[in-house]
């Protein structure tokens, strides 16, 4: 349920402070400590999982009405115009803190906070939907 050398149990289990956003029984939401934006959220559940291959079965629901709550308050409270929910899974994707957790980032028109996002083209059809074959012949 929680792993020994995890700040975000630590957290969890009220070992290490954090500021505290938003708790139920099955999820916390803190202030991340280096914030995009102020307000930046990061929303986990209590159960330890790695990434979000490991989540427990029980948790997923909790986190989404947690994740929309969160950012109807950023709205609501914050004057947000809008918000993004970004989660990355292993160090390849940026995660350091190997503990499940969500980024819920307020966000104005006016922010200037730009994501380094290059996107591409395929060749022709015919290669995205080979790949898309591919992709979704390994979902069990
Ligand atoms: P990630 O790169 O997705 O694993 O994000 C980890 C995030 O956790 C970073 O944005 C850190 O600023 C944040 N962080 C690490 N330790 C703490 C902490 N004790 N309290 C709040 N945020 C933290
Ligand atoms: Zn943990």
């Amino acid at each position: 349920m929680y792993a020994p050398s995890c700040i975000f149990c630590k957290i969890i289990q009220e070992e290490l402070p954090c500021a505290k956003v938003y708790e139920d029984a099955h999820t916390l939401a803190f202030l991340d400590l280096n914030p995009i934006r102020p307000g930046h959220t990061l929303l986990l559940p209590k159960i330890h999982a790695d990434t979000l291959l490991n989540l427990d079965s029980g948790s997923g629901e909790a986190l989404m009405q947690a994740m929309r709550k969160i950012g109807q308050a950023m709205i609501t409270g914050l004057g947000a115009e809008g918000f993004n929910c970004l989660q990355n899974n292993f160090s390849a994707a940026g995660q350091e803190v190997m503990h499940l957790h969500w980024h819920i980032i307020p966000r104005n028109r006016a922010d200037q906070l730009a994501f380094r996002w290059n996107p591409g083209k395929y060749a022709d059809k015919d290669e995205m939907t080979a790949l898309a074959q591919k992709l979704g012949g390994h979902i069990a």
